[in-house]
């Protein structure tokens, strides 16, 4: 099908849509502003959910500044936001999970092809023909792109919505859907628990909630961060040690001692130190996502047959679970609350390694 007649055939099946209020970026340049996007009304199988609490991501950041150019191009208007929080407003007739008034979460997918190996796996954010993103995604229903929390509401797919436990803290719940399964994901993954060592680097929203899991997994967990008023709050939230980043003669003590190393970094930083850390057969794992590719020494690796590893978010399954583990537990992140007016800040903010350990932003202020 040319793409001409692909978009015909777009239009004609078409849904219903409804105008819902947003705040968007309309170059890689340009602020955050008002914006109206178009939600479909909902299908059979959708929800449609008022948002009440959007986490800032500084993949938000990255991708309203288009700096993943090479990966993921932005599509403008952007409307960022994949740490979503809301109360369920209506629900499409073959919806079974939810009902209205149900407190839920939507994180940074909102479909995916649910027929490759990786999804039956219920591994989806692996999916072979790509996850359709909460935003900058191609919006298989309306055409164009997907717009995401920085928003009024959203729709989405019932198999893509998750349960929150309305007796947590919700607006520090949202986080938990990408900070939170981003690093809770690699952590049970490799496995990090008691008897084993476990670095966390950079203390941001992904980096404090590592902290958070790593300690509650009963590890010896020592949190790398170039930021040394940031001490205090790293051994609070859980760590046992705190080494400065900038300062290698703290490094020479834990050489060969680390069975586990989650990196979170945002900006380019050099990995072999940290893989110089590693045990025998350790492994490092990037979640933090900087534009620029980062050399690595072979011999980091070689010596110690170590492994350097990546991870994206989590399944839907485990998501929930990681919910779930939260509620239980009492894990929640530790958050600033703004106006949606104040993100430019935020983001200003982000960029000086200034957050406390999450924004997120109140939607009540999307007037
Ligand atoms: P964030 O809140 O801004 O935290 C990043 C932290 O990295 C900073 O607070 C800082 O911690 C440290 N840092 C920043 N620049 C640095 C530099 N040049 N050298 C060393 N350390 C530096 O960001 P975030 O929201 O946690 O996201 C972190 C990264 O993960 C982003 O790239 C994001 O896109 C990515 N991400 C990936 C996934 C995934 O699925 N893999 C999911 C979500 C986000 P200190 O002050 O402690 O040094
Ligand atoms: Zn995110």
């Amino acid at each position: 099908m040319t793409d001409a007649a692909q978009q015909t055939a777009i239009e004609r099946q078409k849904p219903q849509t409804f105008p819902a209020k947003a705040f968007a970026a309309q170059s890689k340049t340009s602020t955050m502003a008002p914006f109206t996007v178009q939600r479909r009304s909902p299908r059979p199988e959708d929800v449609q959910i008022q948002i009440l609490y959007c986490g800032i991501c500084h993949s938000d950041l990255h991708q309203v500044r288009n700096e993943w150019e090479g990966v993921m191009p932005t599509v403008y208007p952007c409307v960022p936001g994949h740490e979503i929080v809301g109360r369920v407003v209506k629900t499409g007739s073959a919806v079974k999970k939810y009902k209205e008034g149900d407190v839920v979460a939507v994180r940074c997918m909102v479909d995916s092809d649910r027929t490759c190996a990786n999804c039956r796996a219920g591994e989806e954010e692996f999916c072979e023909s790509m996850p359709t993103f909460t935003y900058n995604g191609p919006d298989k229903f309306l055409g164009g792109v997907t717009y995401g929390g920085y928003s009024e509401s959203i729709v989405v797919d019932e198999e893509f919505v998750l349960r929150v436990s309305d007796k947590t803290n919700l607006a520090g719940t949202a986080p938990l859907v990408c900070a939170g399964i981003t690093t809770y994901s690699p952590l049970r993954h490799w496995k990090a628990g008691k008897g084993q060592k476990v670095g966390i680097v950079g203390l941001g929203g992904l980096g404090h909630m590592g902290v958070k899991f790593a300690k509650a997994f009963g590890a010896n967990v020592v949190l790398f961060t170039t930021s040394p008023n940031k001490t205090a709050d790293a051994l609070r939230l859980g760590a046992d040690e705190v080494v400065i980043s900038k300062n290698p003669d703290e490094f020479k003590k834990h050489a060969n001692t680390f069975n586990f190393i989650l990196d979170t970094v945002s900006a380019e930083h050099d990995l072999s130190i940290y893989l110089s850390l590693l045990k025998m057969d350790g492994t490092m794992t990037l979640v933090g996502a900087p534009n620029k590719p980062a050399p690595v020494s072979a011999f980091s690796l070689i010596f110690g047959r170590r492994s350097l590893a990546g991870s994206a978010i989590g399944g839907i399954r485990q998501t929930q679970e990681m919910l779930d583990f939260c509620a239980d537990k009492g894990i929640t992140a530790d958050i600033e609350m703004i106006k949606i007016q104040e993100v430019d800040k935020a983001y200003e903010r982000l960029l000086k390694n200034d957050v406390k350990y999450r924004f997120v932003i109140d939607m009540a202020s999307l007037k």
